[in-house]
């Protein structure tokens, strides 16, 4: 490939930000690094990065109203780099239209990974439509969108109309985390009830049609105050 994909990284800390161009020089990405939100947002209008690393606790603006401003002009996929114990915050991001978050200290893998995912589904959304033939397939779990089935070592796994919606939401964003509230808006309408009771309910019932161990759950994760999480396609 002669184009190199350009990461935009906004973050006031400059170990961080040396670690992060290294990583990503090393893997042949180019990286440009802002270190303030205003400058941040001029680099991603200029640049029109692939990707956005955002800091959510930068000197002049909070990270929040980077992504708000972003969003008035563009789609490119933000991942926030966030604190541990910072849950509110991670939300308020993802509802502000980042796409994902990366908790502090993470390593070169997670990284990688992550923004990987990002760009697969700017990528995925771009050439428009998963309609038509799409099958997500995940170890033993098979989803099959056009036929509505849901299958585990080839067996069928009897759903209900909320539980498969739930399902292929997530897994039409598997990789990603969903907010509560974002499911919620989702399945049940902007006027249900933002409490997360009736959905902790249907996805117990989830994981144990189709979690070997619902306690211990291989294919949807719970991210504890955030959301959930479904895992990524093989391939
Ligand atoms: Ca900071």
């Amino acid at each position: 490939m002669s184009h190199k994909l350009t990461v935009v990284i906004i973050e006031d800390e400059k170990n961080i930000c040396t670690f992060i161009e290294t990583t990503l020089a090393n893997h042949d990405y180019k990286a440009v690094s802002a270190y303030t939100g205003k400058e941040g947002i001029s680099c991603i209008a200029s640049l029109c990065p692939d990707v956005v690393l955002l800091d959510l606790g930068l000197p002049d603006i909070d990270g929040i109203d980077v992504i708000r401003s972003v969003r008035e002009f563009s789609s490119v996929p933000i991942l926030v780099i966030s604190a541990r114990s910072e849950e509110n915050e991670k939300v308020a991001a993802l509802d502000a239209g980042a796409d994902d978050y990366i908790t502090k200290p993470f390593g070169t893998s997670e990284l990688m990974a992550r923004i990987r995912t990002a760009l697969r589904h700017s990528q995925m959304s771009a050439t428009a439509s998963r309609t038509g033939g799409s099958v997500y397939k995940s170890g033993d779990l098979t989803i099959d969108f056009d036929r509505r089935l849901v299958t585990i070592g080839g067996k069928d796994i009897h759903l209900t109309q909320i539980e498969y919606k739930l399902v292929s939401l997530l897994a039409l964003n598997a990789g990603r985390v969903l907010t509560y509230d974002f499911i919620i808006n989702h399945i049940w309408g902007p006027y249900a009830d933002s409490n997360n009771q009736i959905l902790r309910v249907n996805m117990a019932h989830i994981r144990r049609k189709m979690e070997e161990n619902p306690a211990d759950p291989k294919y949807i994760s719970t991210e504890i105050g955030v959301g959930y999480r479904m895992r990524e396609p093989d391939n």
